[in-house]
């Protein structure tokens, strides 16, 4: 299994995504970041932005800010807060509120695109995500009356159907033999992965996929979309909200 390690680091939250602390050990820090040997610390990357948390050691607590994916995986610490010298043994907590209601977004995201491609057909461009709010781009030459209600009411549907969301790793060969992955992902993976982790919102949204999501679609919340724009020719960009 080499998918899940980033430099020295092992990524926990690929593989267990409802994990929120753990032990480590620190491989190498400075201001500018801590290395761990293992971390569930979601690094940002597919639009979902970096988790925040909290490392503590000997007594001291350590502020995570974000995370920057180098050579290594760096924890960033908040500015002035002391960093542990390599070799110490951290606990680690990840802000659980933040990452819920991320997890909870980018589900609800791959809900959106499911629904547009399949009632639609339009593929998805581009996209982003901040707690509870977020943007999907498709290319859509027209916009058919009553779309954002029917995309919204569709989307609330797939939520009510409390779909599974399972996540399993595929060599490469097997994932782009699914012809969900060819739609839209064929480009956006490097040569060089060899295992590609997989997304399924079963029955609704295939997807290769490095973000951690719900275990099934119910506990998304509700999904209201918001607007939708006009930004060129084709170019529609919808912001959706997620509540309870
Ligand atoms: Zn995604």
């Amino acid at each position: 299994m080499t998918h899940d390690l980033h430099g020295r680091t092992r990524r926990l939250e690929l593989s267990d995504q409802a994990l929120r602390d753990f032990e480590a050990v620190v491989l190498d820090s400075s201001p500018e970041g801590v290395v761990l040997d293992r971390s569930a610390f979601y690094p940002g990357g597919g639009g979902q932005p970096a988790d925040h948390g909290v490392l503590i050691w000997q007594g001291v607590e350590t502020r995570i800010a974000g995370v920057r994916k180098g050579d290594d995986l760096y924890l960033i610490p908040a500015e002035g807060d002391p960093v542990p010298p390599p070799g110490t043994v951290v606990r680690a907590a990840v802000a659980d509120a933040r990452r819920s209601a991320l997890m909870r977004t980018h589900s609800g995201l791959h809900v959106l695109c499911g629904v547009v491609f399949r009632d639609y057909g339009c593929p998805v461009t581009g996209g982003n995500m901040d707690e509870l709010s977020a943007r999907m781009d498709f290319n859509l030459p027209e916009v058919p009356p009553g779309f954002k209600e029917a995309v919204e009411d569709a989307c609330n549907a797939e939520i009510a159907a409390d779909r599974r969301i399972d996540v399993r790793v595929l060599p490469r060969a097997e994932a782009f033999a699914l012809p969900d992955i060819i739609r839209t992902a064929t480009n956006l993976v490097p040569e060089s992965v060899q295992d590609v982790r997989i997304v399924d919102i079963v029955g609704l949204d295939t997807q290769a996929d490095g973000g951690t999501h719900v275990a099934s679609t119910k506990q998304i919340g509700r999904i209201r979309v918001a607007k939708v724009e006009s930004k060129g020719k084709g170019f529609r960009r919808l912001r959706i909200q997620i509540s309870d």
